[in-house]
């Protein structure tokens, strides 16, 4: 029988925090109770903000944890051919087009619209959909804008993109969406609009990047943040449009600060490295995330007495 690939996939810009701890621990024992195989990726496409120095911190942090993973690791900023590929497979398809409107022009027009008391439709994140100005334009005056180094994004045609995909798209959910959402779940891809696949300066986006790693890496069990539990919709049809195979979800809930806020990278006090510098330990910090720390076995195999204590 083929073992369960399980996979943790941290971005390398900025320290590992409690959140990313009760993410990592949660998954690496899923995939041991699974009997599964466990892999590290570095999802490192933002090659501005990623750095070697976070990516040595989240190594030594989860080394340090316990956690064991199979090598080599994957690193995406190596692999952007593959994303390539993956966006010429989508776009002779007809899926895909260059979008030139900045972000500032969309803010600026979402502002007005508000401004006039008209809504503007919103992504599951909250962010203002893209108006599709350019879903339609011609193809000579695109290439002549893409030649004059107008910058650009890739944008998939959602609407075009469900109608290929055809119906009944959705994803079995072991965990729990943030509203409860369990078992079957139907993906919503087009809450999302137009979504960028790439930029003129950027060879791909995450959602086209974790869908095609998953695959490459035979990942059977994605188990992340409740964050991304949306953003599945759009991993679900990009799967489906490419071959590739559906693997199982697990949305964990999420580690949140006092005032009940997702915790940041930026949050320096709830950062492993500084918990670890002030002398917590290992079974310290999964206490603090909720989770049972591990009994750690003697040389007889019986717990020790520290964890009988407890
Ligand atoms: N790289 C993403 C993050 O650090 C996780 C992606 C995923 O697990 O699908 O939030």
């Amino acid at each position: 029988m083929t073992r369960p690939v399980f996979r943790f996939a941290p971005s390398p810009n900025g320290d590992l925090h409690l959140g990313h701890a009760f993410s990592a621990l949660t998954d690496f024992r899923a995939a041991n109770a699974a009997g599964g195989r466990f892999l590290l990726r570095m999802e490192d496409i933002d090659t501005t903000r990623c750095r070697p120095e976070f990516e040595a911190g989240i190594l030594a942090d989860l080394a340090w944890l316990g956690l064991r993973w199979e090598t080599p690791v994957r690193r995406q900023s190596e692999h952007f051919a593959d994303y390539a590929a993956a966006l010429a497979r989508l776009t002779d398809i007809g899926l895909v087009y260059p979008a030139f409107l900045s972000r500032g022009a969309i803010k600026a027009r979402v502002e007005a619209a508000e401004a006039d008391g008209r809504a503007w439709p919103r992504d599951p994140d909250g962010a203002p959909l893209d108006p599709g100005d350019d879903r339609d334009l011609d193809a000579a005056e695109a290439e002549r804008r893409i030649a004059a180094g107008a910058p650009f994004a890739w944008r998939l045609r959602m609407a075009k993109a469900c109608a290929a995909a055809g119906d009944g798209l959705a994803w079995q959910e072991e965990g729990e969406g943030p509203g409860g959402e369990t078992g079957r779940v139907a993906a919503e891809p087009e809450r999302w609009g137009d979504v960028i696949l790439a930029r003129r300066d950027t060879p791909t986006s995450y959602h086209l990047a974790v869908v095609v790693d998953d695959a490459l890496q035979g990942v059977t069990h994605v188990v992340r943040g409740r964050d991304l539990f949306h953003a599945t919709s759009v991993h679900r049809l990009l799967q489906r449009l490419l071959g590739l195979p559906e693997p199982v979800y697990r949305h964990h809930r999420l580690i949140l600060d006092g005032s009940g806020r997702k915790l940041s990278k930026s949050l320096r006090d709830t950062s492993l490295a500084a918990l670890r510098a002030s002398g917590a330990t290992p079974a310290d910090i999964c206490r603090m995330v909720g989770l049972e720390p591990e009994a750690e076995p003697n040389r007889t195999g019986s717990v020790s007495r520290t964890e009988r204590r407890r």
